[in-house]
């Protein structure tokens, strides 16, 4: 999968310049004037908020549930952002959404990770924003889909949209899970590996679906080199009409800020000096490992040889059994783990026993 984006970086988005990490916070959904009011005004005094979040059109699994406002809602989110200074984003499924919020001032529109799943309501949203200049953030798909992922995100910025990020929001598990939603922490990596200048905000509040993982969540991400997060935020979280669980109070934002650790990523030359020493190291230890693979490959052929002049069956049982005690007696020595050792020694038998038996061909061959 090879592509390129065109990609304008974050801090250039707006002349009031983000600065990183990004943080991305509001509630679930925008329920009454008061709850959006209310909960912007804790998130105000928290430093390093800078961006308000709102569902306006709440995507429901079931008919029945709050479906959010709607329109009226859109009314109490400028309010945020003229009393606030807030920049404001809500989540749009159709062409309809994306321009009532553009109409009412909104700054950021998202792609929910349902409509991401759908290429027709993508290209339909897509097509309504070329000529705009409008910030899209897009979630993950449903399902751990990656080139599903890289197409929204390749249909939003062929309309001609650059100021573009991704939102890892896990994905969903069949099986009852830790987390609501898995991490799958190799496929926003991979998306990062594919374009790099790509901004990936993680959103742990419907990763971990419970407020007390979020933490750990969060914190991963950042480990990882996420470029921020987005967190649901209410001012009374047990209220909330949706999302509850894994709702969080500002005061709790606040506190989770400040436990976070946001590794610097300025590397020092000291630092990048002796990293480099280490991977050295590696490189000359991985080369050393597999010219050794490769002398034993070539004795394992010789003794294939061997057995089959001599009429000898490939698999000695005992003598496996030796290499596999005698190596995990001496891994221990090393502080190996035992499952570690077991599977490469397991992989390289296989090898083994598939070279001579490809020794034995030839020879019969000959
Ligand atoms: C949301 O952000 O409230 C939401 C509906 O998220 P997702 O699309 O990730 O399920
Ligand atoms: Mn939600």
């Amino acid at each position: 999968m090879s592509s390129n984006l065109e990609i304008v970086p974050v801090n250039q988005w707006f002349d009031k310049e983000l600065k990183a990490p990004l943080v991305i916070a509001g509630p679930c959904s925008a329920e009454t004037e008061t709850q959006v009011y209310q909960t912007a005004q804790q998130l105000s005094k928290i430093e390093g908020v800078q961006i308000f979040r709102a569902g306006v059109w709440k995507p429901r699994t079931r008919p029945g549930n709050f479906e959010g406002i709607g329109l009226e809602s859109l009314e109490w989110i400028k309010r945020v952002k003229e009393d606030f200074g807030f920049y404001t984003s809500v989540e749009v499924a159709t062409a309809k959404h994306a321009e009532l919020a553009l109409k009412n001032g909104i700054d950021i529109l998202w792609l929910g990770a349902r409509t991401t799943s759908n290429p027709f309501s993508v290209q339909e949203i897509a097509d309504f924003l070329k000529g705009t200049d409008v910030p899209v953030m897009v979630k993950n798909p449903l399902n751990p889909d990656l080139a599903l992922w890289v197409g929204a995100i390749e249909r939003i910025n062929k309309a001609g949209i650059k100021k573009i990020a991704a939102v890892h929001r896990g994905f969903h598990p069949f099986e009852h899970t830790k987390y609501r939603n898995i991490p799958k922490w190799e496929l926003p990596i991979s998306l990062k590996s594919m374009f790099h200048e790509l901004p990936i905000i993680i959103d742990p509040s419907h990763i971990a679906g419970r407020r007390n993982l979020l933490f750990e969540v969060a914190q991963k991400g950042l480990d990882l080199n996420m470029d921020g997060l987005m967190v649901e935020v209410h001012h009374q979280p047990e209220n909330a009409l949706s999302d509850k669980e894994q709702q969080i109070t500002p005061s709790d934002l606040s506190e989770m800020l400040q436990k976070l650790a946001f590794r610097r990523n300025i590397a020092t030359d000291e630092f990048l000096n002796e990293l480099n020493q280490f991977r050295n190291q590696i490189d000359s230890i991985d080369t050393q490992i597999i010219e050794l693979l490769h002398q034993r490959l070539d004795i394992v052929e010789k003794i294939g040889h061997l057995k089959c002049k001599n009429d000898v069956s490939i698999l000695q049982l005992s003598r496996w059994e030796k290499i596999m005690e005698t190596r995990l007696e001496y891994g221990k020595e090393l502080n190996i783990s035992e499952e570690f050792l077991t599977k490469v020694l397991q992989l390289v038998h296989k090898e083994s026993i598939q070279r001579q038996a490809e020794a034995m061909e030839d020879k019969k061959k000959d």
